[in-house]
């Protein structure tokens, strides 16, 4: 039976909300936004919009979604095209380049994607210091309400937890919480006041002493370069430091063996944006089985597909999920001339089903390609790492072929 959509009497409601305004939020409320809906709210627990990690490649499938939701081409200006990626094994010399032949990759400063999303939202949409402890269904009614750690709650009719690797609605709706892999992540960017050296490609250099596995290097402009490194927990044996000056010491310590310009790079970088990550993922086999929606309640971006960083993609997945979302809410539910949502229980959920239907099969690609490549990196067996290179090499032998997915239409 359909219901007009009111918020409840005496305490505050919306007809959607949106837990954490990372990249996955901020899409999410940009698409429902300009598929007509009107009364979203997202709820933040930072007191300002949070930008972690520095930045974030992005390819041809990204730039797909990144231009439906309509920030793509002003975001372009702010980022080179990449012309391909390099392979460099640091033990025997050896080096591969290849090249993006049809596709779009340019590396973003977070900020700058953060930014474009929320400024393309009416004031306001975004709600900060509001950390949501728990959530709860009203049982009569079937609609959801935030608990925020100020005892205040927020009724919604549709409810979709953005809120990152750690989420809470993922707990409500019945996901486990994510795995580590026995790797961590170091980001930065480093400014050359002369401008940079390096070619426009995604280098990856692979070392095999001190505890830096893997080091990344991509330009954003002339003169500001994204880099990371990849650190294997199980021998680094002790807690990495939370100061940046410190965090870049650590650092310096562990790229024994590397070329001398990455030592260079990391010495130059911003402190502001140094970072220090686990990698968490999600199994592939959680993805295959995992309900990812209860009653009116869903998930998206890494609450829902946390995965390791190996391609690049968690971010622009989670612009595909928001497309994907907003597009299936919109076609299941009626809006009424002032753009209040006309809807039912019945409809919510089977947006989505369609949603989780649509976004399984991609994720879960995805998923067992970045679980593959954490355990050729993080695994100290050897047979076990064989095995995860024989299966990358037959199920997945074209590298890139994950960035020619369109999520469609808005
Ligand atoms: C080392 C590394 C490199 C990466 N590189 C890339 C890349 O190159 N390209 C790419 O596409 N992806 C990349 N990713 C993945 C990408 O960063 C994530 O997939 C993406 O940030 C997920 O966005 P999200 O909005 O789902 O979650 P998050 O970015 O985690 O945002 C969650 C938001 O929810 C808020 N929140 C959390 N809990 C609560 C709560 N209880 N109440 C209220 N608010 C809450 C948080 O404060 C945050 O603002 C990388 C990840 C790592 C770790």
């Amino acid at each position: 039976m359909e219901e007009e959509l009111v918020s409840a009497e005496g305490e505050k409601g919306h007809e959607i909300v949106i837990v954490g305004a990372g990249i996955g939020g901020l899409a999410t409320a940009l698409a429902l936004y300009r598929k007509g809906f009107k009364d979203v709210a997202v709820y933040e627990r930072s007191e300002s919009l949070r930008v972690e990690g520095a930045a974030i490649g992005i390819f041809s499938n990204g730039w797909r979604a990144l231009d439906q939701l309509g920030v793509g081409d002003q975001l372009r200006d702010k980022a080179i095209l990449m012309e391909g990626d390099e392979d460099i094994w640091i033990k025997n010399g050896r080096s591969r380049k290849s090249h993006f032949l049809d596709g779009e990759a340019r590396c973003l400063k977070r900020r700058d994607l953060i930014d474009a999303l929320a400024n393309a939202l009416p004031p306001n949409t975004v709600q900060f210091g509001c950390n949501t402890v728990s959530v709860k269904m009203d049982p009569e009614s079937m609609s959801p309400a935030l608990q925020l750690d100020d005892d205040k709650a927020i009724r919604a009719k549709v409810l979709i937890g953005c809120d990152g690797s750690n989420s809470k609605v993922a707990e409500f709706v019945g996901l486990k919480p994510a795995s580590s892999f026995p790797l961590a992540a170091v980001r930065g960017l480093s400014y050359y006041q002369n401008g940079h050296p390096f070619p426009p490609l995604f280098v990856r250099m692979r070392g095999d002493q001190g505890n830096a596995s893997l080091v990344g290097r991509i330009p954003i402009n002339d003169k500001l370069v994204y880099w990371f490194v990849a650190i294997h927990l199980s021998l680094q044996g002790q807690k990495f430091p939370d100061d940046p000056e410190l965090i870049k010491q650590a650092t310096l310590k562990m790229i024994t063996g590397f070329p001398a310009d990455v030592g260079e790079m990391i010495e130059k970088s911003d402190l502001e944006t140094l970072s220090f990550t686990h990698l968490r993922y999600r199994h592939p086999w959680e993805i295959l089985v995992g309900k990812f929606h209860k009653g009116p309640v869903t998930v998206l971006g890494d609450a829902m597909h946390v995965m390791g960083p190996f391609l690049g993609q968690g971010g622009s997945a989670a612009l595909e999920d928001a497309v994907v979302l907003a597009r299936n809410l919109a076609q299941k539910l009626n809006q009424s001339d002032g753009g209040r949502l006309i809807m039912n229980h019945k409809k919510i959920e089977e947006a989505f089903d369609e949603y989780v239907k649509e976004r399984r099969m991609r994720i879960m690609r995805l998923s067992t390609q970045t679980y593959l490549f954490g355990v050729i990196l993080g695994s100290t067996s050897s047979f076990v790492k064989f095995i995860a290179i024989v299966i990358v090499i037959f199920v997945f032998r074209d590298r890139r072929a994950h960035t020619k997915y369109d999520c469609g239409k808005l």
